[in-house]
């Protein structure tokens, strides 16, 4: 917190966007105040968007203070975990054996890590992004597994560190060097902390087959880009040449690419502050202006199509879902990543 309280001006250019730093003010401020317990109690308010990061003309970055703030506090055993618990008990089952699942062909260097929101709400999209890779590439090989990132998010370290090392040491295993991800939060977590692992989204490999733009378009689309992917400029590109690819055109938002929002599931700020996803999600939705969106991350299609018609690029991509898709409720995500984990894939 040192280098924030020398280094910020308190110039307000994060303060602007951002309802957090609204309330409790600018990055050195907060800093100023301190490691006392309320003060940093407050950092659980922050989704960890790293909006701020971006638009700082000093290139400080208030997202890792609010992180590292969060981990003092779990650290000191000041965080009451009770409202998190839907959300661990989620991580922690669906990184057991149960829904954990390796298939590693002949020569293996790769795999596809879909994550956990993909398959859990989208099975039939999941299988087919698969097919395709392995339609592609033989070799490439499909890992079923969490990252850890709510318990990296919530700066529950040692609990992510577990949960992490026993992931990388299982791609070491294998051999693994590349790791294609369908989830902006699992290529994020994977790209700040495996080391030696290459990682890019699943999309960026698909937008690189030869396919031809339909003759017809269907009509025109905006992308929410997910905030835990803003600096993924690769996939930003590849994510819209494949909607384009499925005839449409694309009207872009205001906040989008690096200056994108988050749709308020960041940080599991809903946890402590509910009523952020609905007020994040209607901010969005109002960029939209009623056109309908389409995102490369299953949670927030999720909370955004609360708001506007919202689909994922994968239902687009593989023709297995449409604006119109209700989201899955619980009971039916953890049924459909049964189907997978036990399923025939290719
Ligand atoms: S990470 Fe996002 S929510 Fe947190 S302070 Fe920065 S802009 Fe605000
Ligand atoms: S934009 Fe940077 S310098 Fe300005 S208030 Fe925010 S952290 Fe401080």
């Amino acid at each position: 917190m040192s280098d924030m309280t020398a280094r910020c001006t308190s110039c307000g250019e994060c303060v602007r966007p951002c309802a957090f730093l609204q309330q409790h003010g600018t990055p050195a401020a907060i800093a100023k105040r301190g490691s006392n317990p309320d003060n940093l109690l407050t950092a659980y308010g922050c989704s960890l968007c790293g909006l701020c990061d971006v638009v700082c003309p000093e290139q400080l970055s208030p997202s890792s203070q609010f992180l590292a703030m969060r981990q003092q506090a779990t650290a000191q055993g000041l965080v009451d975990l009770k409202p998190y618990k839907p959300w661990l008990t989620y991580e922690r089952l669906g990184g057991s054996v149960l829904f954990r699942r390796d298939q590693i062909p002949a020569n293996c260097r790769t795999v596809f890590f879909p994550g956990c929101s993909l398959p859990g709400t989208r099975p039939a999209a999941t299988k087919e992004l698969f097919r395709r890779l392995q339609h592609h590439d033989r070799s490439i090989g499909l890992v079923l597994d969490c990252c850890g990132k709510i318990s990296h998010d919530l700066g529950l370290e040692k609990q992510f560190n577990t949960i992490f090392n026993r992931l990388q040491q299982r791609l070491k295993t294998y051999g693994i060097t590349r790791v294609l991800t369908a989830c902006p939060g699992c290529s994020k977590i994977l790209k700040k902390h495996g080391q030696d692992i290459e990682v890019h989204s699943v999309y960026e490999l698909l937008a690189e087959q030869p396919t031809s733009v339909p003759e017809v378009t269907l009509g025109t689309v905006s992308v929410h880009d997910p905030c835990p992917a803003r600096f993924d400029l690769a996939q930003h590109k590849a994510v819209r040449k494949l909607i384009k690819l499925t005839g449409y055109r694309i009207e872009e938002l205001p906040s989008s690419g690096t200056v994108t929002r988050c749709c308020g599931q960041g940080g599991i700020v809903e946890g402590c502050v509910p009523g952020t996803v609905r007020k994040e999600a209607t901010l969005i939705g109002g960029e939209a202006a009623e056109r309908p969106l389409v995102s490369s991350c299953a949670g927030c299609c999720e909370t955004l199509s609360s708001v506007t018609p919202t689909a994922h690029v994968a239902d687009l991509l593989t023709g297995t879902g449409s604006f119109s898709d209700k989201p899955a409720a619980s009971f039916r995500r953890w049924f459909n990543r049964l189907l997978l984990r036990f399923s025939r894939l290719p």
